[in-house]
């Protein structure tokens, strides 16, 4: 079994890097090249699509079963709730500092400085959605039509009712919690079984975002897409190795390795709701975190916790002021500070999501929404980072609350 593992991570890791070579090299030619154009090109593409879809598949059931029956085998509501809150707050203030670190990178590396804009820009991005009307929308009004639209949030708060309830109703409801626990495993079996077909997955679709991003396109924001990379690689090495250290006492190695293949899958699909599965996997068999804890924390931290989105959005804040050379103050940054945190919690976890949110932190500090069709352009690059780093996030926090809880198996 553990061989099989390591052999699976090195197939994925294969398959990422054989996948940017192929369609940074192929990337020129397919154009003009018929057969590949035409046959090629999207048989590849059909295999990353399909790949996408098996995860998607394992979303709604697995994060359902494992969360009442997570729930209910901590069987203490009251640890529930404090599992919630110590949840909540790691994961404000992890975002609170990304977007820190994002700020720092942009004033440093100083992405937009000299941009030539071309005038009458337009911006196409769709309107972010209230904030209040986020809060509304956790609450489903028909639990059935939340799995069905796959609402996350929605989600996670019936099944935190159900579980809690499966508590409370004694025997009866040990016997509902026990079928979900039942229908859980063999969920991971599920999972299991798409991930064999990972390293075909993850090679089609690195290599057809490579070949579409030649290294030519990228060069005019080549600063901006450093700011990003290198604010998550610093985030991820500084924090989230900061805390495996000082709260789980173990080396950020063990942590690295363990959530590898989540690590590798969310930089290829963009989507935290989408790379779940194989974070839940990974947090639970390598770093042998609880069933009650992962199931909760990690469908949480897919949807609001986006540490590599707030990080992004501080880069891009000042991207565009300093492309459009408006100057942006100390008081304007805290400002964005702020938006971006709560940006990042409206933001869904899936490709994108995070571009349509950034015309919140913009509008905010009264920077011109065009600023984000700069963005659009190579927005797919940025967001392969970003949520990158909003899945290690949720697992460096998902350790740490099961330390905390004396939840964690694995030594
Ligand atoms: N794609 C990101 C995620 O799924 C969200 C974003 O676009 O920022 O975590």
């Amino acid at each position: 079994m553990a061989k099989n593992k390591i052999s699976l991570l090195w197939k994925i890791s294969i398959g990422f890097i054989f996948g940017i070579i192929f369609g940074f090299l192929i990337g020129p030619v397919v154009p003009n090249t018929p057969i590949l154009n035409n046959y090629v090109m999207p048989f590849i593409d059909l295999i990353g699509k399909i790949f996408l879809r098996l995860l998607m598949m394992l979303i709604v059931p697995l994060v359902f079963s494992s969360l009442v029956a997570g729930a209910a085998s901590v069987g203490d509501i009251h640890k529930l709730g404090r599992i919630g809150i110590k949840t909540l707050a790691l994961y404000l203030i992890t975002t609170a500092v990304a977007i820190v670190i994002g700020l720092a990178f942009g004033n440093i590396i100083q992405p937009g400085v000299g941009m030539n804009i071309p005038a009458g820009l337009q911006a196409n991005a769709r309107e972010a959605k209230p904030f209040l009307d986020v809060i509304l929308d956790i609450f489903p009004t028909n639990p059935i039509a939340s799995m069905v639209n796959a609402n996350m949030l929605q989600i996670i708060i019936f099944a935190l009712f159900f579980g809690i309830a499966c508590i409370m109703a004694g025997e009866r409801g040990k016997k509902i919690s026990e079928f979900f626990e039942n229908v859980a495993e063999v969920m991971y079996s599920v999972t299991h079984m798409v991930m064999s077909f990972a390293p075909y997955g993850v090679f089609a679709l690195i290599s057809i975002t490579a070949a579409k991003f030649g290294v030519s396109i990228l060069a005019p924001f080549a600063k901006v897409i450093l700011g990003v990379f290198l604010g998550c690689i610093i985030h991820a090495l500084i924090i989230y190795s900061g805390m495996v250290v000082l709260f789980c006492k173990k080396s950020p190695l063990w942590f690295f390795k363990g959530i590898q293949e989540a690590a590798i899958t969310s930089f290829v699909t963009r989507s935290s709701s989408g790379t779940l599965p194989v974070t839940l996997a990974n947090v639970r068999e390598n770093l042998g975190v609880s069933e009650g804890v992962s199931s909760f924390v990690l469908p949480l931290g897919a949807t609001i916790n986006m540490d590599g989105t707030a990080l992004y959005q501080g880069v891009c804040a000042l991207f565009v002021a300093q492309a459009f050379n408006i100057p942006l103050t100390l008081e304007m940054q805290i400002g964005i500070v702020a938006t971006a945190t709560l940006a990042s919690i409206g933001t869904a976890g899936v490709p994108g999501a995070g571009l349509i949110m950034l015309t919140m932190v913009l509008t905010s500090v009264g920077l011109p929404i065009e600023g984000i069709a700069l963005v659009a352009g190579i927005d797919v690059i940025l967001d392969a980072a970003r949520t990158c780093l909003n899945v290690t996030g949720d697992t460096a926090v998902c350790a740490v609350v099961a330390v905390s809880e004396g939840e964690i198996l694995k030594s």
